[in-house]
């Protein structure tokens, strides 16, 4: 039981497996030789091929793995991405619409700062009286300029990205740089060691793959975590409706302006994603099977298209289900799930790939010396994780639990027997006192309390009576205007930064 844990086996190349693979052989353990990481994955069963928006985090992961940006935004068709739009999530009417910017509001007390939004800059709405960041992306400007080393930036940004070719990127680069072994096979079988653990998996035509520690990114299909070991899925649905989805890619005219956020547009039972790359938009339609058919969410996100891209060809659309929840336990043993294997819960605020990054930071910062360890660092994972998923949960439910829409989703969506009851408590503390660390007291969390702030204040919650009024804070909020306008002078249009990487691609398409 005290050997040490030297052979990793990841089975899925998905997102999810080709991110953990890049991220453990590209670690100190896997340079100096002690770390073996084997991929699997089956060549005739599909990865989801969604997954389109990402989180700051991911400028970091890039880098520990040793992509440069430009070879990044390049191989992945990416552009940036600083924050999320909900447009017609309050009451769906023509102006309703609210940002949840990726830079945090200046750092001074909140209720200040709410104090100094109120009475000077109350013409503006909250994310653009707190930064430089909404303006930024009115105008489709990058967050940095060139110039800057990589993934550094003028405000905080992620990205938007093609996921198959983002796959097919860490795959070679996972392969080719960092020498992780890959093979192209079935998983067929698990066998057990004496103390309960899993030994190997069994492949069709390339035998038994022996191993340490196993990571499971096998999808939907949760094949180790879920399957073999039969760890309890824990269904979140009551509280999120939302269990299907429509993808389109409907191709942009040269030259066309790029987004710089996720626009996400509520309807009558769920909501549109609409996500600008260089050369095509991502555009999804989310719905909740209870109360609406496929064939009607088909018709609403045609009709986004229309309207959004008039001159756009008619696309295919693919449809895909999901079921919302997530595993009881995410450690089990020698296996550690990762990615959809772990749990999926419906793509508003993208919040599916930051947690593959946050499972493997934990793994890494926290690798077990030894087997005899491991039951340590499943306890401390488990509970972590648990948290977060719960957090994520409330999270995306203040979305819904905010709107005043009247179609029967809406209310059902804010029906107090579907609000879990720490939101609602925090929802009464809210009225008192705006959302703090003293919230959400854990090193990285996944939604921090200033995200929540973006929803409250975007979405009209009302802020607390008797703010302390003060000088500095009213400062600070007509120094993010002096920013907002010098930064819209300095940094490049989106398209602009973009096409720049690619001449190639210009001058082909000027021909
Ligand atoms: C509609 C929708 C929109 C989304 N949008 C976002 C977003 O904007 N941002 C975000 O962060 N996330 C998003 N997600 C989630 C995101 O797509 C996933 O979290 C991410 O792609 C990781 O998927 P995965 O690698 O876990 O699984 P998959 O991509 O499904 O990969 C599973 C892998 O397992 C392999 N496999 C399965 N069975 C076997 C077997 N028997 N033997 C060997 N291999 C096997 C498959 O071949 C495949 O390689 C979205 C999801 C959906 C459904």
């Amino acid at each position: 039981m005290n050997e040490a844990i030297e052979r990793i086996v990841i089975v899925g190349g998905g997102t999810a497996g080709w991110l953990a693979a890049s991220r453990l052989a590209s670690s100190r353990r896997a340079k100096a030789g002690r770390l073996l990481v084997t991929l699997i994955e089956a060549p005739d069963i599909p990865t989801i091929g969604v997954g389109e928006g990402t989180w700051p985090t991911m400028r970091a992961t890039l880098a520990a793995i040793g992509i440069g940006e430009a070879e990044f935004l390049v191989a992945c068709d990416g552009s940036f991405k600083q924050g999320s739009r909900f447009d017609g999530w309050l009451t769906g009417e023509e102006d309703d619409r609210y940002l949840h910017p990726f830079t945090s509001p200046p750092s001074a007390p909140t209720a200040e700062l709410l104090a100094a939004w109120q009475a000077g800059a109350s013409e503006l709405t909250f994310a653009a009286a707190m930064g430089a960041q909404a303006h930024i992306c009115d105008l489709d400007l990058a967050p940095r300029q060139r110039a800057m080393p990589d993934y550094q930036g003028a405000a905080n940004y992620a990205y938007h990205l093609d996921a198959g070719k983002f796959a097919a990127l860490l795959a070679s680069h996972a392969v080719q740089k960092l020498g992780v072994r890959h093979i192209s096979d079935h998983v067929v079988a698990v066998a057990r060691d004496a103390g309960g653990g899993i030994a190997s998996v069994a492949t069709r035509q390339n035998g038994d793959v022996a191993g340490d520690l196993f990571i499971d990114c096998s999808g939907h299909a949760s094949l180790l975590i879920g399957n073999h070991l039969g760890v309890e899925w824990i269904d979140r649905s009551d509280t999120l409706f939302n269990d299907r989805a429509l993808a389109a890619q409907v191709p942009v005219a040269p030259g066309s302006p790029v987004a710089s956020q996720t626009v996400s547009t509520a309807h009558a039972a769920g909501w549109i994603w609409d996500i600008g790359l260089p050369g095509r938009r991502g555009i999804g339609c989310v719905y909740a099977s209870r109360f609406m058919d496929d064939d009607a969410a088909e018709a609403t996100l045609r009709a986004y298209i229309a309207r959004a891209l008039p001159d756009a060809p008619e696309v295919p659309v693919r449809r895909l289900s999901f079921p919302t929840g997530h595993r009881a336990r995410f450690w089990e043993g020698n296996c550690i799930a990762i990615g959809l294997s772990a749990g999926f819960i419906e793509p508003l605020e993208a919040s599916a790939i930051v947690m593959i990054e946050l499972s493997l930071n934990a793994l890494l910062d926290n690798f077990p010396a030894s087997r005899a360890a491991m039951a340590i660092h499943a306890e401390r994972f488990n509970e972590l994780f648990r948290y977060r998923w719960d957090r994520i949960v409330e999270f995306l439910k203040l979305h819904y639990a905010l709107s005043r829409r009247e179609e029967p989703y809406w209310l059902a969506q804010r029906d107090p027997a579907h609000v879990p009851p720490r939101l609602a408590t925090m929802l009464q503390l809210w009225r008192d006192q705006p959302p703090s660390a003293w919230d959400f007291p854990r090193v990285d969390e996944i939604f921090s309390a200033e995200s929540h702030q973006y929803i409250l204040y975007g979405m009209g919650y009302p802020v607390p009576a008797d703010l302390p009024a003060s000088e500095r804070a009213a400062a600070l909020l007509a120094e993010n205007r002096q920013r907002a306008r010098s930064l819209a002078a300095a940094l490049p249009a989106n398209r602009d930064y973009l096409d720049a990487l690619r001449p190639d691609s210009n001058a082909a398409a000027a021909r």
